[in-house]
């Protein structure tokens, strides 16, 4: 009898502890519409001890434009030494759900580099059926339960990848569209997953897709208010937002960025001989080559009329001097429209030639004005 007793109270206190979960992390949930700060409140949950207590968790989305699912995010221990290692600073440090879910502003500003996270980062599989499981499951809209003893997977290229024995993937399905999947394991402890487990887990993700949907609806209303219409590229208000973020970033990394003002040459006379239409037309084109060469890092802004600016992260002003030279030839060296066009450019970097956004701006302002002066198709540094 008192055996009994026990047992249900055990089954209580962890019914107890889930309802706070759900609550607690419910609520987090909804702090934020940022999609990578909510994708962290939910391995957070999936993972901490007063959360579902599983010993890693990652989260795949797909990539629609390259026909690609890649690994987002992940929470968990590398290894067992460093599971020994971060379970004794949570016990030890008495880190509770928030302090937890508070590690990421580290992760973000660059200050750790978990190595599970980079693993899942890495993780990249085509959209396609060659990808075994985890296209499977994206598409099955339902939960999957591998169990340890089921070898047929061994060669699976999302169990090798992530190197599963006994796991659960959840398909996120959101706005009617297969959106991702979360995968979770007990890699370290093997402790056996129980249908209690699948059952909460499957709650749990439940109301992680609602809140991820609202994030998604938000970003994506985020980038059409941000985005030019001529020219698909960002707009001023964004640049303006991003080159403040980028030199936050900066004070914390340490590293320079660099700023460039790029203005077409002589528009005035293509307009008034082609017309306005035309004008548009070469706008955008111009835009394309722009956008072609740039990284992937770069922020590629309108910033009014026919003038653009490149916000250029972790570069000092020689790097960005040479991605400005190689920008310069693209247009240069390209016919758009019959016509041919060139462009001048201004470089300023921070924090070498200015302390502050407003004069950083003015600066490459004025060496694009310089490269003008001196003849036009030209690269100038402040
Ligand atoms: P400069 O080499 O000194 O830059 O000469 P410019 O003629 O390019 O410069 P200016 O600033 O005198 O004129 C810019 C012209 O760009 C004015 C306008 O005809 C044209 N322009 C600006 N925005 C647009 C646009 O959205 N569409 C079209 N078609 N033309 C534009
Ligand atoms: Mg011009
Ligand atoms: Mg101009």
């Amino acid at each position: 009898m008192n055996k009994e007793i026990d047992k249900l109270k055990e089954e209580l206190e962890k019914v107890r502890s889930q309802l706070y979960v759900f609550y607690e992390l419910t609520k987090a949930m909804r702090t934020t519409l940022r999609l990578d700060e909510i994708t962290y409140i939910i391995l957070t949950g999936l993972t901490a001890n007063e959360g579902l207590r599983f010993n890693r968790a990652a989260i795949f989305f797909v990539d629609d434009k390259n026909k690609e699912i890649n690994g987002f995010m992940g929470i968990g221990p590398i290894d067992s030494q460093e599971a020994t290692r971060i379970w004794q600073s949570i016990e030890e440090e008495k880190k509770n759900l928030y302090d937890l879910i508070d590690n990421y502003n580290r992760i973000r500003e660059n200050k750790e580099r978990p190595k599970f996270l980079e693993l899942v980062k890495s993780l990249t599989f085509p959209l396609n059926e060659k990808s075994g499981l985890i296209f499977d499951t994206l598409y099955k809209k339902d939960l999957t339960w591998i169990k340890n003893e089921n070898r047929k997977f061994k060669n699976d290229s999302l169990v090798k990848g992530l190197n599963l024995e006994e796991f659960l993937i959840f398909s996120l399905w959101i706005k009617g569209k297969a959106t991702g999947v979360a995968v979770v394991d007990n890699y370290i402890t093997k402790k056996p997953i129980t249908s209690e487990d699948v059952k909460i887990f499957t709650m749990f993700m439940e109301q992680a897709q609602g809140a991820l949907e609202n994030s998604q609806s938000f970003e994506s209303t985020l980038t059409q208010a941000h985005t030019d219409t001529l020219t698909s590229l960002w707009n001023y208000g964004y640049f303006q937002y991003r080159l403040d973020e980028e030199i936050a970033k900066s004070n914390t990394t340490s590293l320079p960025l660099s700023l460039m003002m790029i203005d077409i040459d002589d528009f005035k006379k293509f307009n008034d001989s082609n017309g306005h239409i035309q004008g548009d037309q070469a706008l955008r084109q111009i835009s394309e080559v722009l956008k072609e060469n740039c990284r992937k890092i770069d922020i590629l802004c309108r910033y009014g009329g026919e003038e653009f600016s490149l916000i250029l992260p972790a570069n000092n002003k020689k790097e960005a001097a040479l991605v400005g030279e190689r920008i310069r030839k693209s247009i240069a060296g390209k016919k758009i429209l019959k016509s041919s066009f060139t462009i001048s450019i201004g470089i300023a970097s921070y924090p070498q030639d200015s302390a502050n956004k407003k004069t950083l701006i003015e600066k490459a302002d004025q060496a694009l004005y310089k490269a003008k002066r001196k003849g036009k198709n030209k690269v100038v540094l402040v």
